[in-house]
């Protein structure tokens, strides 16, 4: 299921222990891993979060990611989406429901791969700043 690999060390700061290092834990919540060991996994299923690491027993159970990783999610897609079906319409030309069709099935895609890797993130995010009881 996961990494039985030893955890790696904790992110903190040499100079300053307090303080937790954002961008290493920021990949690890996008891989959908623990932000303090990165080898435990962070999600149960496809966005159900853990109440703790099965790894290193970090608490997950106070998390507050709410709307962020959907809000995100929608962001991304749209940013990338839009131009894309601007570019397709102009240049190809497509039959309406090959476009209207393929496009549907690209966002849904998109966001089905995405929101799980956003919310990851935006947890570890959480987690880097101590924030909302991390
Ligand atoms: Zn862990």
């Amino acid at each position: 299921m996961y990494d039985q690999a030893p955890p790696a060390p904790p992110l903190a700061d040499a100079q300053n222990p307090d303080e937790r290092m954002l961008r290493p834990a920021l990949w690890r919540g996008w891989r959908r891993r623990c932000p303090q060991c990165g080898a435990g996994p962070m999600l149960k299923g496809y966005l159900k979060m853990r109440d703790h690491c099965p790894v290193c027993s970090e608490p997950f159970h106070h998390h507050r990611a709410d709307d962020g990783p959907a809000y995100l999610a929608i962001l991304v897609v749209g940013h990338i989406m839009a131009p894309m079906l601007h570019i397709a319409f102009t240049v190809w030309r497509p039959d309406p429901m090959i476009l209207a069709t393929s496009f549907s099935i690209g966002c849904i895609a998109l966001s089905l791969y995405l929101l799980p890797r956003l919310k990851g993130a935006l947890v570890a995010f959480q987690w880097a700043r101590r924030m909302h009881g991390f």
